[in-house]
C-alpha cells in the first residue's frame, strides 16, 4: 500500500490493547490470532491467555480500532478496553457460563435420575423406544443450556475459517444428538463447559499471582508539605516529596531517606529475607516494609516508575515472549487438530460406506474422535508453566523475562562471572596512594575523587568513600565515562583522567605499579592532560576488592547442578583476577579484557562448551550479557538499565539465587516436557482406542478434555514450590 506521500510502502502501525474475558485458554489466542491476521490492515496479534490480553498492530489507514474490536466480539469474545482490566476480577465460578454450566449438569443430573426411576438403569439400551422418552428432554436441554457457552465462539471461529476446539466440541453435540445419543451430548456440553472453567480458574490464578505483587505498593501515602501531613494517593505523589512512613508501613515510593532509621524488609523486591539497616542516605524501594523505626523518604521516582511498577509491567511482557516449547506445541496443534479431524471423518465413512458396518456406532466413534481433535490441555501445558515459574521466581527476588529467557537458563553450560562487583563485593577499598609528580598524596586522592564523584564503578565509589572530607571541593566540569576504561573530567580547567593502567603507555614500566600488581591489588592510575594533549602520568592509587564470602559455594553448587565450565571475565589485571579465580574455583580466568573483549569471550566460550550464562552488573558488562545465551545482571534493583538489558535479573545483590535459578529452570523444563507428553500421549491412546470401541464420548472429554488440563496445570503449579 503506497503512503499518502506515494514514497513509502509501510504505513504508520497503531496499536491498540483490549482485555477479552473469555478468552483464557490458549487455543482461543490462537483462535483469535489466525482469524484477525487474514483480515486486511491487521499487521500483528500478540497476546496472553494468562492475563487475557490482546494486543493487535494495524494500519490505521485501512482498519481502526472500534473495526477491530467488533471483530474480536464478532469471533464470540467478550471484548473491555484494557483500563477496566486490572481493576475488574470475574469471579469464575459465579460468572454468568459457570450458572450455565451449573444449569446444565442439574438437568443432566435429574434426567439420570428419572431414566433410573423409570428404566431402573442409566446406560441407555439400544434401539430402544422410537420416540424420546421424558429424560432425553431434560439431556437434550441441558445439551443446549451447556452448548451455549461456547455456542458463540464457535460461530465465530466458523467465521473467521478456523477449525478450533469450540467448533468440534459443537459438532460432536450436535452429532450425538443427531443419532438419539441425548446423554452423551449433554454429558459433553456440560464436562466442556466445567473444563472451560476450570482452565479459566488456572489462568485467574496465575493472573492473580501477578497481580498480588502489585498490591504490595500502598494505595495511599503520607506527604509532608509545609511542614503538615497530608494523605495522598501514591500515584499521586511526585518526584521530590517527603514521604514520611511509620513502623509496620510499607514504603510506598522508591527514594532516599532523608530522616531515621529503621530497619527495612525488602523481599518483595530482593527476595532476600533478612531486613536491611536503612539510614539518611540509604536507597529504598516502594514495596519494602519499614520495621519498627520511622522514615522520611524524599521520592526519587514518579509512581509508574519505581522498581517495583518495572518489574510488574517487565512480568507482563514476560507472557507474551512465546517460549520454543510454546511455539513447537502451536504449530503441533495446527497439524494435529485438522489431521485427527479427517481421521474422524475417515473413521465413519470407511466402516460405513465400504464395509457395510452400522452408521450409528461409528457415527458416535467419529464423534469421539472429533472431542479427542481438541488440543486444549496441550496448548495450555506450556504457558500455565512458564507464568508459574516466572511468578514464583519474582517472588525470589530474580526476574526472568519470558519463557524463552528460562528454557534456555536450563541448557546453560557454561557461567562467566565478571569479577569486580560481582564475584566481588563492589566494597572496594583504597590501599595505596602513589603520587607519582610532583603532587602530594591527597591532592592525587582528591583529584582522582573529584573526577570519580558522579561515576556509579564500584572502584569510583571507593575512591570517592576514601577521599571524604579531605580539603575543599573542587571545580569538576564534563565529566565522562569509559564503561571498563575508567571516568574522565575537567578539575580545575585541567583534562584529568583515572582508569586501568593501559590507559596510558608507559604504565606498565612503573615498577610502582608491578608492586601493587604482585600483591594481588587493583591499580588505578590518575593521569592528567598537558597541552599538548599527550597524558601525564600523576598518580597510581592501590585498591583492594574483598571476594563475595558466598561465591565459592555458589560455584560448587553449580557444578554440581550440571554446569560444566566456570570462567571469570574481568578487566582488572592478570594476578588480580587469577587470585580471585583461584580462590572461587573457577576454571580459567580471562583478564585484562575491555567490554568488547568480554563480547568475544563469550562468544569464544558458546562456541567451544555450550550455551553460556554471563554473570555481570549489567552496566559495565551489558554488551556481554547481550552477547550471552542468557545475560543475568545481579543488583538489578539498583541500576534502571540492569534491568532493562538482562535477560533475568537478580534484584537484590545476592549470588545465592543463581543455584535456585538454574533449579528452577531446570525444573521448569522438566514440567514442561512432562506436560507435553502426557498430554500427547494421552490424546494418542485415547485416539487408539477409538476404532476399538473402548473408549466412549464421556471418557474421551473427562479424560483427554479435563482430566488432561487439570494434570498438566497441576503439574505447572509446583514449580511455585521450588524453594532454594
Ligand atoms: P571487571 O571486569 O573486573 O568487573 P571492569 O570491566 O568493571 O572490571 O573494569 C576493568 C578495569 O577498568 C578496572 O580494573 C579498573 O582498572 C578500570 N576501571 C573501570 N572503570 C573505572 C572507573 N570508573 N574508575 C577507575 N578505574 C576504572
Ligand atoms: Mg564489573
Amino acid at each position: 500500500m503506497a503512503g499518502p506521500t506515494g514514497l513509502s510502502d509501510v504505513g504508520p502501525v497503531t496499536r491498540v490493547e483490549f482485555r477479552v474475558e473469555d478468552m483464557d485458554c490458549a487455543s482461543c489466542l490462537d483462535t483469535i490470532r489466525r482469524s484477525l491476521e487474514k483480515r486486511p490492515g491487521i499487521i500483528c496479534v500478540e497476546g496472553s491467555p494468562i492475563s487475557r490480553r490482546l494486543e493487535i498492530d494495524y494500519d490505521p489507514a485501512t482498519v481502526d480500532a472500534e473495526a477491530i474490536r467488533r471483530e474480536v466480539s464478532d469471533l464470540g469474545y467478550r471484548v473491555l478496553a484494557p483500563s477496566t482490566a486490572t481493576e475488574s476480577t470475574i469471579k469464575i465460578w459465579s460468572s454468568r457460563r459457570a450458572l450455565r454450566a451449573y444449569l446444565a449438569g442439574t438437568l443432566l443430573f435429574v434426567g439420570l435420575v428419572l431414566r433410573l426411576a423409570l428404566h431402573g438403569t442409566i446406560v441407555d439400551s439400544h434401539g430402544g423406544p422410537a420416540w424420546p422418552g421424558l429424560e432425553d428432554l431434560l439431556f437434550v436441554a441441558a445439551a443446549i443450556v451447556g452448548a451455549s457457552n461456547f455456542l458463540p465462539r464457535a460461530i465465530g471461529a466458523l467465521r473467521g475459517r478456523v477449525l478450533d476446539m469450540h467448533v468440534l466440541m459443537l459438532l460432536a453435540v450436535i452429532g450425538a444428538t443427531v443419532i438419539g445419543e441425548y446423554m452423551e451430548a449433554a454429558a459433553i456440553a456440560f464436562l466442556f463447559s466445567v473444563a472451560e472453567l476450570l482452565e479459566g480458574f488456572a489462568s485467574e490464578r496465575a493472573e492473580a499471582s501477578v497481580r498480588s505483587l502489585m498490591e504490595l505498593s500502598p494505595d495511599v501515602a503520607r506527604v509532608r508539605r509545609d511542614g503538615v501531613e497530608v494523605a495522598v494517593r501514591a500515584a499521586d505523589v511526585e518526584s521530590g516529596d517527603l514521604v514520611v512512613v511509620r513502623p509496620g508501613e510499607r514504603i510506598p515510593v522508591d527514594g532516599r531517606v532523608v530522616e531515621g532509621h529503621s530497619a527495612v524488609n525488602e523481599a518483595p523486591i530482593t527476595g532476600e529475607a533478612m531486613p536491611a539497616d536503612k539510614t539518611q542516605g540509604d536507597h529504598v524501594y516502594a514495596g519494602s516494609i519499614v520495621h519498627e523505626g520511622f522514615l522520611v523518604v524524599e521520592s526519587e521516582r514518579d509512581a509508574g516508575d519505581t522498581t517495583l511498577a518495572r518489574m510488574i509491567r517487565l512480568i507482563e511482557d514476560a507472557e507474551r515472549r512465546r517460549s520454543p516449547s510454546e511455539r513447537f506445541v502451536e504449530r503441533f496443534a495446527r497439524y494435529y487438530t485438522p489431521a485427527v479431524t479427517i481421521g474422524a471423518v475417515l473413521l465413519v465413512a470407511v466402516p460405513v460406506l465400504l464395509l457395510g458396518q452400522p452408521f450409528d456406532t461409528w457415527l458416535l466413534r467419529g464423534l469421539t474422535l472429533l472431542v479427542i481433535a481438541c488440543p486444549c490441555a496441550l496448548v495450555i501445558s506450556t504457558p500455565v508453566s512458564v507464568v508459574s515459574a516466572v511468578t514464583s521466581a519474582a517472588r525470589h527476588g530474580v526476574l526472568i523475562k519470558g519463557g524463552a529467557s528460562l528454557e534456555r537458563m536450563a541448557e546453560v553450560r557454561v557461567v562467566a562471572f565478571d569479577k569486580t562487583g560481582t564475584l566481588t563485593h563492589g566494597r572496594a577499598e583504597v590501599t595505596d596512594v602513589i603520587p607519582i609528580a610532583e603532587l602530594e598524596a591527597d591532592d592525587v586522592l582528591a583529584v582522582a575523587a573529584a573526577v570519580e564523584a558522579r561515576s556509579e564503578h564500584p572502584i569510583a565509589r571507593a575512591i570517592v568513600r576514601a577521599a571524604a572530607g579531605a580539603g575543599e571541593p573542587y571545580e569538576v566540569e564534563d565529566f565522562e565515562s569509559f564503561p571498563g576504561q575508567g571516568a574522565r573530567a575537567r578539575v580545575e580547567g585541567v583534562v584529568h583522567i583515572v582508569g586501568r593502567p593501559s590507559l596510558h603507555a608507559d604504565a606498565d614500566s612503573l615498577p610502582q605499579l608491578a608492586e601493587l600488581a604482585s600483591q594481588g591489588k587493583t591499580p588505578v592510575v590518575v593521569l592528567r592532560e598537558t597541552d599538548d594533549a599527550s597524558r601525564q602520568i600523576v598518580g597510581i592509587l592501590g585498591l583492594t576488592d574483598p571476594l563475595r564470602p558466598a561465591a565459592r559455594s555458589v560455584i560448587t553448587r553449580l557444578r554440581e547442578m550440571g554446569i560444566q565450565r566456570v570462567v571469570v571475565l574481568s578487566g582488572d589485571l592478570k594476578q588480580a583476577a587469577e587470585e580471585a579465580g583461584r580462590e572461587v574455583g573457577a576454571d580459567d580466568v580471562w583478564s585484562r579484557l575491555e567490554p568488547a573483549a568480554k563480547v568475544d569471550a563469550v562468544e569464544r566460550l558458546e562456541y567451544e562448551t555450550g550455551r553460556v550464562a554471563m554473570v555481570g552488573d549489567g552496566v559495565n558488562d551489558a554488551p556481554a550479557l547481550a552477547a550471552a545465551s542468557v545475560g543475568i545482571a545481579m543488583g538489578a534493583a539498583a541500576s534502571d538499565a540492569a534491568l532493562e538489558t538482562a535477560d533475568i535479573a537478580v534484584m537484590g545483590d545476592d549470588l545465592e539465587r543463581l543455584p535456585y535459578l538454574y533449579s528452577l529452570a531446570q525444573r521448569s523444563r522438566r514440567v514442561i516436557r512432562q506436560n507435553i507428553a502426557a498430554a500427547i500421549l494421552v490424546k494418542m491412546v485415547l485416539a487408539v482406542g477409538v476404532p476399538l470401541g473402548w473408549v466412549s464420548l464421556i471418557v474421551a472429554v473427562l479424560v483427554g478434555d479435563m482430566g488432561a488440563s487439570l494434570v498438566v496445570t497441576a503439574n505447572a503449579l509446583r514449580l511455585a514450590r521450588v524453594r532454594e
